[in-house]
């Protein structure tokens, strides 16, 4: 009824250097607009006047620089506003990067070194705000007509493309605040897996993979290369998470660190990276606004990211329902493997999988309801070292008629045959 929807529209003025931090409701999507000044969502203006639909369970702030009037329609879990933010270091941050960025520039391009932009990474605990600072850097760069370049390192819950894969993509316009990043040119390679732990190997050669590919296409690219690169990573920062993240500060050649919130790993990578004079490693207080999540909200979040992929984030994609026979595709696993028994090996000798070899996988009722990335490999050989075009859904396995029924973004051929399986599984609400 039309009476009950504008009781719920109110007013909040902003202050200055203010933010209002808002979560959505749990069962009805939020209508919002900039009703006077000027004011961002993590680093993207928004339009004046111009009502923007925010989806259930959505967790964000609009914050103002100079001041501003926000008009709310529907109804919040939260929504206050706040006055001591970190977005004065943060855009400070932002400035040093731009500097570099034209610099960079400025510089002959056959000169590799001055001609490459920063290498920024973001790193902390979980629930940091390490995506949050990660768009907002890129959404500042993009408005100064950078394209900077995000990689995301988070398999558990990546912002470009599902969960499972490490992935990057240019990004050429402030990210938009519902949409989040376009995924037309992604490139992607599948990890199978939303923990490191499952094989701590197989995720190095895949970080040292996407990296090698990206160093190609800067080195063709004055234009990217100047303009750097934003890594997100994980929020696993002890023991082998933190291995993993000097792996990736080494691989990546990263030279400014970005720390959120942790004063340890902050002088632990300050430490471990003393002799390379070219690395900042930078200090940056979390911001009080960023959300806690617990393992099922993450659980949660992650079956979003698949459905989204399919489905689209407002329901306006059709996937299409194929089936193939057994003897089109062929499905590989990496890493495991049958061991050799104990009792096959020298006296001592412990029997010890290969983490990176690929493995041929019978096509059963296992695979049901498991997420498959389809490889642009040509022979199982490029397995490892190719990106995903994409992913399909295993919906049905008939054995008796030998045929697969699976969900994928469209119809038609799938553009490789070869297909990797991982353990990552989706149960399709
Ligand atoms: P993880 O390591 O688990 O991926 P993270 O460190 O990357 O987490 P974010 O994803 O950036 O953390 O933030 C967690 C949640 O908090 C997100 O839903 C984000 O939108 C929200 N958030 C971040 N900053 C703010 C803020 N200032 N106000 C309101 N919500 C915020």
């Amino acid at each position: 009824p039309s009476g009950a929807t504008a009781s719920t529209i109110k007013q909040v003025k902003l202050e200055r250097e203010s933010e209002l931090r808002i979560e959505v409701g749990n069962d009805a999507p939020l209508r919002l607009r900039l009703l006077n000044g000027t004011a961002e969502i993590f680093g993207t203006e928004l339009p004046p006047q111009i009502w923007l639909n925010f989806p259930p369970t959505l967790k964000f702030a609009v914050f103002s620089w100079y001041g501003a009037t926000i008009e709310l329609d529907g109804s919040t879990e939260t929504d206050y506003t706040a006055d001591e933010t970190p977005m004065v270091n943060y855009v400070n941050v932002h400035a040093v990067l731009e500097g570099r960025r034209s610099r960079a520039k400025a510089s002959s391009p056959d000169d590799p070194e001055s001609s490459q932009g920063p290498r920024v990474i973001v790193v902390g605990a979980t629930d940091s705000g390490k995506s949050t600072l990660s768009r907002m850097l890129l959404s500042w760069a993009a408005k100064q007509g950078w394209k900077p370049t995000y990689v995301d390192l988070d398999i558990g819950q990546g912002s470009i493309t599902i969960p499972a894969c490490i992935a990057a993509t240019p990004i050429e316009m402030p990210i938009d605040p519902v949409e989040g990043i376009p995924l037309e040119i992604p490139l992607v390679y599948y990890y199978g897996h939303t923990t490191p732990s499952n094989n701590v190997e197989l995720y190095k050669v895949l970080v040292k993979e996407l990296a090698g590919m990206l160093e190609r296409q800067f080195s063709g690219n004055a234009e990217s290369r100047a303009a750097g690169m934003v890594i997100n990573t994980m929020g696993w920062i002890e023991g082998v998470g933190y291995d993993l993240l000097l792996h990736a500060i080494r691989t990546f050649k990263a030279n400014v660190i970005l720390v959120l919130g942790q004063e340890k790993l902050w002088s632990m990578l300050k430490d471990a990276l003393k002799t390379e004079p070219k690395v900042d490693v930078v200090k940056l207080q979390k911001s009080g606004g960023v959300v806690l999540r617990n393992t099922k909200v993450r659980q949660r979040a992650r079956s979003f990211r698949i459905r989204e992929y399919f489905y689209g984030l407002a329901n306006d994609l059709s996937p299409h329902s194929n089936i193939a026979n057994f003897s089109d595709l062929c499905v590989y696993r990496v890493g495991g493997g049958p061991q050799a028994p104990r009792s096959a090996l020298p006296i001592g000798a412990e029997p010890a999988a290969d983490p990176t070899r690929v493995v041929p996988v019978n096509i059963n009722r296992d695979l049901l309801h498991l997420v498959l990335a389809v490889s642009f490999a040509t022979e199982p050989d490029e397995i490892i070292s190719s990106n995903v075009a994409g992913f399909i859904f295993v919906t049905d396995v008939d054995i008796q008629r030998k045929k697969i029924t699976y969900l994928a973004p469209s119809a038609g051929d799938l553009p490789s045959k070869y297909l990797i399986v991982g353990s990552l599984t989706w149960l399709e609400t």
